[in-house]
């Protein structure tokens, strides 16, 4: 029994981070129909986790990674924006401006009253408040 599931998983394309995306989208719409109990949520969960089932029994790995990279092409300028908003909210240190006139991004150093910015790239002066 336990070498037929070990065959049964063997050389199966497995998950990748299209899967995972696949399982949160699964998951998003599972939990909107819990609430909703309107059933059209509940059928569009259960074809992504199909779709994902399939994808990670899939022997095809050259079809598989290719909507990989697919997917990772929107995700990760995606991701880069998320965590470039992260690194914002959570830096204690630094306010960021964007310059008012070629909207560069300006960090400046936080708690130091009212200073006057130059932007390090067209050399625009703005005053902020830090
Ligand atoms: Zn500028």
């Amino acid at each position: 029994m336990m070498r037929r599931i070990r065959e049964f998983f063997m050389n199966r394309y497995g998950t990748d981070q299209l899967n995972r995306a696949l399982m949160v989208v699964y998951a998003l719409f599972f939990f909107v129909y819990l609430i909703t109990k309107n059933n059209v949520f509940l059928f569009i969960a259960l074809a992504v986790a199909l779709y994902q089932v399939f994808r990670t029994l899939s022997r095809n790995f050259t079809q598989r990674a290719k909507e990989n990279q697919f997917f990772l092409k929107y995700w990760n300028p995606v991701k880069r924006k998320y965590s470039s908003i992260k690194k914002k909210v959570t830096d204690k240190t630094h306010r960021y401006y964007k310059c008012p006139k070629c909207k560069t991004e300006v960090r400046v150093p936080k708690n130091k009253g009212k200073i006057r910015i130059t932007c390090p790239k067209c050399s625009e002066q703005f005053i902020k408040k830090t």
